[in-house]
């Protein structure tokens, strides 16, 4: 064995003893005593049933081994020697290779990646299933992966532009890339909820009903005026119970969940709109655009750097001497996905402030105090979500506030008047 793959096989060792010890240490104890909740009253502490604490750890254990599976995909695509046979296919002195080499190259990879990937996809969903979640057939699961593995291939033309700029000019390219990468964040948020999300889900209009009126005067209080509110067919995938907020300027939308409308009481309902409209009136969503524009700038100069030395380094493990050669992509595309893991922290403890403060303003507009903890009680007792996630965990991937913080949150003053 050489001394590159050697040290390739050490680093995926790692990598999974790093991911089976944090799902050990990501085991959920049992429901701490929450003093400041358990001197409210008893509906507001969630009853968590056995069953769900069991479900809390499959989840996390699917999600966390799949994690390291899924950086593991790269190298073993490598070190099975498809890499390099289908680069050798499709050879060319041309760097990079011209588009559509590439994209057959790319499409391969992402291809390999999804079905190395798949057995943890399947487990997931057999989760979701078996607690009675999911709705989603083993056909209708497939066929949803399949589209988003299509979907993966809008990236092609991305990274070949890219690795284009390097040839020409190693040295400046990732600035020149970072000006081309801000429209296209851009546009990729505004296309999200017109392009992408269709592919899964039906929306419609919500129809005229007393609750589409209290949305709308709650609206009005907000300070929003013609904001588009869309119901989405969620149920055809699942029965958890959401809203969110989606799109930038001309597409910017509320969306509830169709099982949202079926499961929620009204004052939920609407405490769950005015939690959701703070993102709206605040412009979360703007403030996602810039932090991911500045995050690609980043990112794009640790490529310049990091990319060509891991390369030089691991030269006959890939087979490629040059950033644009084709069997240098599995590389990329795990730096890339590395990443994105390293910096999830960041990305969540900013999601949390702007989660946060949607919850103060839904508190605010709507005056719902009771309701908006009742609604998150509801998050761990039907939906299962853990009211006190493993702190690591909850700092590395918590998006929200736990849902203990935001059920505390909410009570802290209790007087359902809304505010003038
Ligand atoms: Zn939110």
């Amino acid at each position: 064995m050489s001394k590159a793959s050697r040290r390739s096989l050490l680093l995926l060792i790692f990598l999974c003893l790093f991911t089976l010890s944090s799902s050990v240490f990501a085991q959920n104890p049992l429901p701490k005593a929450t003093p400041s909740i358990a001197s409210a009253a008893s509906e507001f502490i969630p009853k968590i049933p056995p069953r769900a604490i069991a479900y809390q750890r499959e989840r996390r254990t699917v999600s966390l081994i799949g994690l390291a599976w899924g950086l593991a995909g790269a190298f073993v695509f490598v070190k099975s020697g498809l890499s390099r046979t289908l680069a050798k296919r499709l050879e060319t002195p041309k760097l990079p290779p011209p588009f559509w080499k590439f994209l057959l190259f790319f499409a391969a990879f992402t291809l390999f990646h999804s079905l190395w990937t798949l057995p943890f996809g399947l487990w997931g969903w057999r989760l979701e299933r078996n607690y009675g979640f999911s709705t989603l057939s083993i056909f209708g699961y497939l066929r949803d992966r399949l589209i988003g593995t299509t979907t993966e291939l809008i990236l092609a033309p991305v990274l070949w532009i890219a690795l284009r700029l390097y040839t020409r000019s190693p040295e400046h390219w990732w600035k020149k890339a970072w000006i081309g990468v801000v429209p296209l964040i851009l546009f990729s948020i505004v296309l999200q909820p017109i392009v992408i999300s269709p592919l899964y889900y039906r929306y419609t209009a919500m129809s005229p009903s007393p609750l589409r009126t209290r949305i709308e005067t709650l609206a009005s209080k907000a300070g929003i005026s013609g904001g588009r509110i869309l119901i989405e067919s969620t149920s055809s995938r699942t029965t958890h119970v959401n809203a969110y907020v989606a799109g930038l300027g001309p597409t910017t939308r509320i969306v509830i969940n169709d099982t949202a409308l079926e499961k929620l009481p009204p004052d939920q309902l609407t405490a769950m709109m005015g939690h959701e409209m703070g993102h709206y009136v605040e412009g979360h969503l703007w403030f996602g655009f810039a932090f991911a524009s500045l995050g690609a700038g980043l990112f794009l100069f640790l490529i310049h750097r990091v990319f060509p030395l891991l390369l030089k380094r691991y030269e006959n493990f890939f087979g490629a001497k040059h950033p644009a050669e084709l069997s240098a992509l599995p590389l990329l595309l795990w730096i890339i996905s590395v990443f994105l893991l390293v910096q999830a922290p960041v990305e969540s403890g900013i999601s949390r402030v702007m989660e946060h403060r949607a919850d103060r303003f839904g508190l605010q507009v709507a005056g719902l105090h009771r309701a908006t903890a009742q609604l998150f009680v509801g998050f761990a007792e039907r939906d299962y979500s853990d009211p006190d996630p493993p702190t690591l965990l909850h700092f590395w991937f918590g998006t929200h506030p736990t849902l203990k913080e935001r059920i505390e949150f909410a009570l802290e003053d209790p007087d359902d008047t809304p505010a003038k």
